[in-house]
Order: structure tokens, then C-alpha cells, then sequence
């Protein structure tokens, strides 16, 4: 397992495999790993014969108000996990090699990007399709492999691939979580004892909307207001959305008549978490 921090590097190794008739997947990632991460390295491997892991805490797709500067990196630990999980490379480049000097090609989205995060973090997505688009351009992998626990991010993700016709398959899994329920997250990090505690309500809120669609429920206000309610019963809690959008254009419905994604975001103290469930995994 090599840690490759060069464009032209990876390229190389990239084109070296391909001459070999070899297969390729991709994990795009922001660095200091989890079981969360794992499961995407764990699929890449199953069905690619080479697995690209990238590392990059990517500024772009940070607010100016945002953690880019305290979010957690640990390049020599990543590793560890990166080869116990299969994967071949990390790409692990510096802004400066992923952003030369006079950078100002952008890659957009509208309508998706609208609601939910896209809201909340105005030029999210813009960092996140470039970089990506970037990625896909850099490794130009098979499959590449993204985390249903960003459900907006993979909707995205597709929707590009679809728009720019990219020969990639994209593949999302399953979210994947501590014991006690809250989604594993680089950020869990920031989470003092207290506040770990009063996270659990995101997992439990989500616990409660999945049982009131199972049960039959089909009217969004009502799911919604009552995971709101248990959210906002929590002290340390403040609720940034709760939403339920249609699973392709990630728009707001009123009734549960097609597949769907409902989607939260709450402010545990100053750390922002997400967490979701679609309905047709219910
Ligand atoms: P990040 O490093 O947070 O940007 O995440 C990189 C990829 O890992 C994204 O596709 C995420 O959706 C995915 N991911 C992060 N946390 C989890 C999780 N708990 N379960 C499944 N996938 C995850």
C-alpha cells in the first residue's frame, strides 16, 4: 500500500493496471477513517481489482465559517485502515497539487443542490462536484463508492455522472453506525461526553421515523413534526432540517407516494451531524 501524493504519480500506477487489463475502483474521502469509510474500501475490493482511496480535507467545499482548519487528519493511521481494508493507494495530495496557481474552472449544479445541505452550506456542493469531477478525471475508475449516510452528496454524485456522461458506475452503501446508533462521522470527534450523549437523539429520531413509515404513515408533516419534537426535546440539540425529499431530485413532497429520503441535520453544541433513512430500506 503506497501513500502517492503527486497527480502524475497516480496517473502512472493508474495507467500501468489498465495496461494490465486490471479493474478500478475509487473511495473518495476526507481522511481520519472510520468503519464508515471501511465499508466503501471493503466494497471497492470486492468488485474492482485495484481500490484508489483518496484522502483530501478538499477547502472548497468548506464555508469561510466552517472547520476546515480543525477538521481531525491522520494520514499515518488512515494508512493502517486503508491496507487492513484492501486498498492499494491513498491519494493524499496537498491543496496546492489538487488547486494550482490560477485555478477557476468550477463544476455546478443546480435543483439538486437546492435544499437540504445545499441550503445550509451555500458552496458545498460546488466543492464538492469539482473535486469529484477532478477525482473521476485524476483515477478515471470503474466504480467509485460513496456513503448513503451523505444522502444529498450521493444523489449529486449520480446525477452528475449521469449529466456529464462519466463512465463511472456509482455505487452507494449502507450507512454504518457506532452500537448505540448515532452514524460513525469524522466529526463525532468534536463531540465532548455530554454531547456524544445528546447525539443519540439524530439516530433515535431517525429510529422514529422509520417506524411511523412502516407502520403505514404516508403524510411528511406529520413524520417530520414528530422527529422534530423528539430532536428539540434535547437541551444541547438545535435542529438545522428535518425534511423528507423525493430520492432523485431531492425536492420536498407532502406525501409518501414515491421513494424518498428523509433527512436530518442538528446542531449538537456547535457540531453540525447529519443523519437519514430512505424509504425504500425501510
Ligand atoms: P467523508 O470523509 O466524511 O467525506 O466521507 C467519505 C465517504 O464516506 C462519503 O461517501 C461518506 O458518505 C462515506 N461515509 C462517511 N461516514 C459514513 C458512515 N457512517 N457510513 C457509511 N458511509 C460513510
Amino acid at each position: 500500500m503506497r501513500i502517492v501524493k503527486n497527480i502524475d504519480e497516480v496517473r502512472r500506477q493508474v495507467k500501468e493496471w489498465r495496461a494490465q487489463g486490471l479493474t478500478i475502483g475509487l473511495v473518495p474521502t476526507m481522511g481520519y477513517l472510520h468503519e464508515g469509510h471501511a465499508s466503501l474500501i471493503d466494497a471497492s475490493h470486492r468488485d474492482n481489482d485495484r481500490t484508489v482511496v483518496s484522502d483530501f480535507v478538499n477547502p472548497m467545499q468548506f464555508g469561510p465559517s466552517e472547520d476546515l482548519e480543525s477538521y481531525p487528519r491522520d494520514i499515518e493511521r488512515d494508512s493502517h485502515l486503508v491496507e487492513a481494508h484492501g486498498g492499494d493507494i491513498i491519494f493524499a495530495p496537498e491543496p496546492e497539487e489538487m488547486y494550482r496557481k490560477g485555478f477557476s474552472s468550477f463544476v455546478d449544479m443546480t435543483v439538486l443542490t437546492e435544499e437540504l445541505c445545499g441550503l445550509s452550506r451555500p458552496v458545498h456542493f460546488r466543492g464538492v462536484c469539482t473535486v469529484v469531477s477532478k477525482l473521476f478525471n485524476i483515477v478515471q475508475p470503474d466504480c467509485a463508492y460513496f456513503g448513503k449516510k451523505d444522502a444529498q452528496q450521493l444523489a449529486v454524485i449520480r446525477h452528475l455522472a449521469d449529466d456529464l456522461n462519466m463512465d463511472i458506475k456509482i455505487i452507494g452503501c449502507p450507512i454504518v453506525r457506532e452500537v448505540d446508533g448515532l452514524a460513525k462521522s469524522s466529526r463525532n470527534t468534536y463531540l465532548s461526553g455530554a454531547e456524544r450523549k445528546a447525539s443519540l437523539v439524530l439516530s433515535q429520531a431517525i429510529a422514529l421515523g422509520t417506524a411511523m413509515v412502516r407502520k403505514g404513515e404516508k403524510n411528511c408533516s406529520v413524520i417530520i413534526s414528530a422527529m422534530k419534537k423528539h430532536i428539540e426535546a434535547e437541551p444541547l440539540a438545535s435542529t438545522d432540517y428535518v425534511k423528507i425529499v423525493d430520492c432523485d431530485t431531492m425536492q420536498q413532497i407532502s406525501t409518501l407516494d414515491r421513494p424518498a429520503i428523509c433527512a436530518i441535520a442538528v446542531y449538537i453544541g456547535s457540531t453540525r451531524l447529519i443523519d437519514n433513512f430512505f424509504t425504500e430500506d425501510v
